[in-house]
Parts: structure tokens; C-alpha cells; sequence
């Protein structure tokens, strides 16, 4: 039973292209295994998160941090009675339109499109990718998905000014977006924030000791977790520890969000759409919780000098070829030299690099930019 603030799928804006229904799948359904089955997902895989496979092959790539996304999504939506389908289709696709290298490569690249009075942006990439990029169908381009998808897509993340984005209009941009989609925004950050604790442990980056000083909940539960196990190996006291952050960040999402939609009388989606601000949230206690651990993760791993050389390289390889391409555009594949006639080069430029994997712009910039 879907709450009466829930997106229902019968009542979806729709497809682009009108599509005749599946026999066994309902629209968002559909979407999520569109998504799933998209290039641009597959390449997930090859994308960095925060480490690269130098640290290890089993540490968070960008693939497997979508998928933890995902199971959080589906168990918060489902618990608060949203529609668990649009919520996991949308988890799936959150980070689709991410380039190589995590930051330093998305900072690089904007700094590049900004000389160019342009800029990049992850959210709006990926609505390219399902718009356009990503052929398989013969009817249409793209992935064709159901307008709450689309709009997920740019507005789970942030807001857009209507006036400067009128290509966006038709997404409601003075709207909140549903709760399926405001959602995906915080359970991404319990995923990465629980998890780069956890990959961060793993690489020497961080000593239990400075995680324990550092992050205060985590040091509550670890001193409760020590005392129920105190003769189990340190490594699965932090495991247990870090499992005890992680449902508490989750279980306060959905019962603070419940008491929010009751507090604000929320009981459709017309009210969740009109409402002044966005109601999925942690409460002030755990809010400030998260904003600890952001705080010890920026300080201690992600500026920390043992990241910098890498960040350095994903920039300097960025930058580099983003420039050889501007230089010589017909060293472009075929394919995106075509685009370059209908779009300016320096979108198309970027586009093809924001496309790539981290193991693809290293071959690249080695054929290229190499000595
Ligand atoms: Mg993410």
C-alpha cells in the first residue's frame, strides 16, 4: 500500500515517445532495468569513487556505491510506503552522469568548460546520457524514460533557477521534487559517508584512534560495541560499530521524515510538490552527526597528501586532453566530429570525456599527450 503522498505510477506524466504498457512490469519498473542495462551504468564500474584500484579491487567504485544506494533507497521508500520502484530507479541512476576520476575529475572538467563561458554539471549530464546518448532503441534516442525519472534525474541534488535553465522547464523547477526523488539525495550520503569511513579504515588512510576522536558517534557506539565483544578482532568491532552508524543514520531518516510529513500535513503528492521546502530529512541531532563525519572525511581522506598525487594526475590528464581535443578536433572519433557541427565544440569535447572511464582517459591521454 502506497502512501497517499506517494507517486503512483498510473498517474506518471508519462514517456516522451508513448510506449505500449509490458506485460509484467509497470512503467518505473521499466525505467530501473533501462537503467540497468544502459552502457553509460556498465561503465560505472570503471569509475572512481574516492580510491582508485591502486589502493584495491575491492574498495568502492562508482558501480558498487549506486548499488548500495539503491539497497538504502529501497529500504527507506518502502518503509515511509513511497513508490520503492521510481525510488530505486532513481537511486540507480544518481551517479550516471559522474566523468572519470570522482572530483578532482569533475572540477577539472568545469574549470576546462569555464574558460569557454560554459560549465559541467553531473545532474544535467546525465539527463543527456538518457536523452540522447544512449541508443538502443529503434523508435527513438535515448532511454526514453517516464517524465518522474527525468525530473528525478536533474532535481534529487539540487535546485535550478527557472530563469536561468528555460530548457528545464518542463521539470517543474519552482516545484519541490517527490519525495522518491529528495530521498535518494541523503541516502546517498549515508552510503558514501558510512563507506569511505569504512574503505578509508581499510587503506591505512585512517587509524581506528583518529576515526574514534574524530567522529563522536561512532565513538559512542564502538565503546557499546567493545563491551559487548570485547574479545572479537578489532577489525569486526569497527565493522559492528560503523553497521550501528549507518542504521541509525537510516532509521532517523524515516522516522524524521514521517514526523515532518505529519507535522506539515502532508497527504499528497500535490502537497509534497507545493510545499515550502523539502521534507526528507535527518533530524537536527543526527544532522549534525553527518556533518561531523563530512567534516573528519574532507580534513582526514579526501584532501589528505596520500589522495593528492592522484587528484593531481586526474586533473592534469583532464585538462590536458581536453585541450588536445579543442586543438585538434579531428583527432575526435568520427562520431562526436559530427556532433561538433550541430553543437559547440567545447560541449562535445566534454561530453566524449565525461563519458569515460578512468582506464579509457589514461590509454587516451598516453596515445595523445605521452612523450
Ligand atoms: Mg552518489
Amino acid at each position: 500500500m502506497l502512501a497517499g503522498y506517494a507517486v503512483q505510477v498510473e498517474l506518471s506524466r508519462g514517456r516522451r515517445f508513448p510506449e505500449p504498457p509490458h506485460p509484467y512490469r509497470n512503467d518505473y519498473q521499466r525505467d530501473r532495468d533501462r537503467v540497468i542495462h544502459a552502457r553509460a551504468f556498465r561503465r560505472l564500474v570503471d569509475k572512481t569513487q574516492v580510491f582508485t584500484r591502486r589502493y584495491s579491487d575491492h574498495f568502492r567504485n562508482r558501480l558498487t556505491h549506486t548499488i548500495e544506494v539503491s539497497q538504502i533507497t529501497r529500504t527507506v521508500a518502502a518503509a515511509l510506503a513511497l513508490n520503492v520502484d521510481l525510488a530505486e530507479a532513481l537511486a540507480l541512476v544518481h551517479d550516471l552522469g559522474h566523468p572519470p576520476f570522482g572530483h578532482a575529475g569533475e572540477k577539472a572538467l568545469d574549470s576546462a568548460m569555464r574558460e569557454h563561458n560554459l560549465f559541467f554539471d553531473h545532474n544535467l549530464h546525465a539527463l543527456r546520457i538518457v536523452e540522447d546518448f544512449e541508443q538502443r532503441y529503434a523508435a527513438f534516442r535515448g532511454l526514453n524514460l517516464t517524465f518522474e525519472v527525468r525530473e528525478g534525474i536533474i532535481k534529487h541534488s539540487r535546485d535550478y533557477d527557472p530563469a536561468k535553465h528555460p530548457e528545464l522547464a518542463e521539470y517543474l523547477l519552482d516545484h519541490r521534487p517527490p519525495l522518491e526523488a529528495q530521498l535518494v539525495d541523503l541516502t546517498d550520503e549515508i552510503g558514501y559517508s558510512t563507506a569511505d569511513v569504512d574503505d578509508g579504515y581499510e587503506a591505512h588512510l585512517l587509524t581506528l584512534d583518529q576515526i574514534r576522536e574524530g567522529v563522536p558517534v561512532f565513538e559512542r557506539f564502538f565503546r557499546e560495541v567493545a563491551q559487548i565483544y570485547p574479545d572479537a578482532p578489532g577489525k569486526l568491532q569497527f565493522n559492528e560499530a560503523l553497521k550501528r552508524v549507518f542504521n541509525r543514520m537510516a532509521g532517523d531518516l524515516i522516522t524524521h521524515t514521517q514526523a515532518r510529513l505529519k507535522h506539515a500535513g502532508i497527504e499528497t503528492l500535490a502537497d509534497v510538490r507545493l510545499y515550502k521546502e523539502r521534507l526528507v530529512a535527518f533530524s537536527p541531532e543526527v544532522e549534525a552527526e553527518r556533518k561531523q563525519i563530512k567534516d573528519f572525511l574532507y580534513e582526514n581522506l579526501y584532501y589528505s597528501p596520500s589522495l593528492a598525487g592522484e587528484k593531481d594526475d586526474a586533473e592534469r590528464i583532464v585538462t590536458e586532453l581536453f585541450a588536445f581535443w579543442m586543438n585538434n578536433p579531428s583527432a575526435l572519433p568520427h562520431y562526436y566530429q559530427e556532433k561538433a557541427e550541430q553543437e559547440s565544440l567545447p560541449r562535445v569535447v566534454c561530453d566524449y570525456i565525461a563519458g569515460m572511464t578512468d582506464h579509457f582517459i589514461i590509454e587516451q591521454y598516453e596515445k595523445h599527450c605521452g612523450d
